[in-house]
């Protein structure tokens, strides 16, 4: 059914944005109440082209975020449930492992901290690791200490979309794609979303649209706060022979008061070893909208030395390689060359705070997805069932 001619003129259900997140909570719902007419709505032409198709792969086992956040929960319950649909529909994945690496003791305090919250998550195998065990799980890295996560894996989340793009058709719910909304109005007691392919007006709506998320959320009646700034991360890949230098992933300590999680070195699933992301504030023809917002320019005063920094990574492989030789001393920067880049949608309130958590509000008759940035791929089994929960009482 995906990129059918004509979408439903009435539903009880629509779903816009064919993300990973969108295209879960449409599934579960529809597992829920079979007899829910539901539609997803998509502006791209393929599912899975957002955040979803672009991103560092990663099943993040739960250990850095706050206890007790939706992000603690979801991505430590999300995970399993990522294994077991990867499992059952035979998607590839590997469990392969990551370690965050103090480089000295400096930095051993955060991962105390970083510990202590992986612990408190309940996240499974966690081991502390001296220099030595460091180079039995990673022969090429080096470090003062090291966690390590045996749970943490990785998968092609397009995949996952895609899988879940299947199981929809299955339940004959239309997955339209080329079908951008860019009108919501009340209408009867209903909502009347209008797009590129027409029409469609229904019960209840959850907008999981990621980069969009807060320009829809405004076109429904919801309040301003938080804008999504996006931010573009670039990746470097390691050259074909030198990728036995990393077996599964590395990562920094990262900068406890930022809700990225540095530049890492991953492995993917189909065998390729990236370097990134970097994190730029990326407009991407928004730059009227995003500098109009005061917290853009609170958020600017606030990180302008960081701001720094990732402008130079951004620009010059040699700086980001050199980071990765801090890790793994035998990284030059010839053994990299540029892979692809993806825009991160992250919220950020009024007075220039990066919003942390996972937002998901509520309008009269729609849910608004309106922070879903990493671990959200992870998580997005366990949200999209959280998700469902709260849109229930609406629709039933
Ligand atoms: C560089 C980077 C690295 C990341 N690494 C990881 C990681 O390792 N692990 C992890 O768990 N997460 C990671 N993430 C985060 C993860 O990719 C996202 O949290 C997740 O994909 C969010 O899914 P989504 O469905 O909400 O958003 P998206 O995938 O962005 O989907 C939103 C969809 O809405 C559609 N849309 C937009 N506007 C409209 C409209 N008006 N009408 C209809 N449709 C519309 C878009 O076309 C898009 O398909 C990373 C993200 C980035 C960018």
């Amino acid at each position: 059914m995906t990129g059918q001619a004509n979408a439903p003129a009435e539903c009880d259900l629509a779903v816009v944005g064919g993300g990973i997140l969108g295209l879960a909570v449409a599934r579960e719902l529809k597992t829920r109440h079979p007899g829910l007419s539901t539609v997803v709505l998509e502006a791209a032409d393929r599912v899975g082209t957002g955040q979803t198709g672009s991103n560092s792969g990663v099943i993040h086992a739960g250990i850095y975020y706050a206890p007790g956040s939706l992000k603690a929960r979801m991505c430590v319950a999300g995970a399993g449930a990522m294994y077991e649909l990867c499992e059952r529909r035979g998607i590839p994945y590997d469990r392969c492992g990551k370690l965050i690496v103090a480089r000295d003791e400096s930095e051993i305090p955060a991962l105390d901290e970083l510990e202590r919250r992986g612990r408190e998550n309940q996240v499974p195998g966690l081991r502390r690791l001296g220099p030595d065990e460091i180079a039995e799980v990673e022969p090429h890295c080096v470090g003062a200490s090291a966690l390590h996560s045996p749970a943490t894996g990785i998968v092609d989340f397009a995949e996952v979309a895609r899988a879940l793009a299947e199981d929809l058709g299955e339940q004959e719910v239309p997955v339209m794609t080329g079908a951008g909304v860019d009108g919501i109005a009340d209408s009867g007691g209903r909502l009347r979303l209008s797009h590129a392919k027409g029409e469609t007006r229904t019960r209840f709506a959850v907008f999981a649209a990621g980069a969009a998320a807060d320009r829809l959320a405004l076109l429904a009646g919801a309040p301003a706060d938080p804008r999504i700034i996006p931010f573009r991360g670039s990746y470097l890949k390691l050259s074909p022979e030198r990728r036995q230098l990393v077996r599964g992933m590395i990562y920094p300590v990262p900068d406890p008061s930022l809700p990225f999680l540095g530049v890492h070195l991953t492995r993917h699933i189909d065998g390729e070893v990236s370097l990134g992301p970097t994190a730029l504030l990326a407009p991407r023809g928004a730059l009227a909208r995003t500098a109009a917002w005061p917290g853009t320019w609170r958020m600017a005063l606030r990180w302008w030395r960081t701001g720094l920094t990732e402008m130079h990574h951004a620009l010059s492989r040699r700086s980001l390689a050199k980071e990765a030789a801090e890790y793994v001393p035998e990284l030059e920067p010839g053994d990299f060359e540029p892979y692809f880049s993806g825009v991160r949608a992250q919220a950020l309130g009024r007075d220039g705070s990066l919003v942390d958590d996972f937002v998901v509000s509520e309008t009269e008759r729609a849910i608004h997805v309106r922070n879903a940035p990493s671990p959200a791929a992870t998580s997005s089994l366990a949200l999209a069932g959280l998700i469902a929960d709260r849109a229930e009482p609406g629709l039933t």
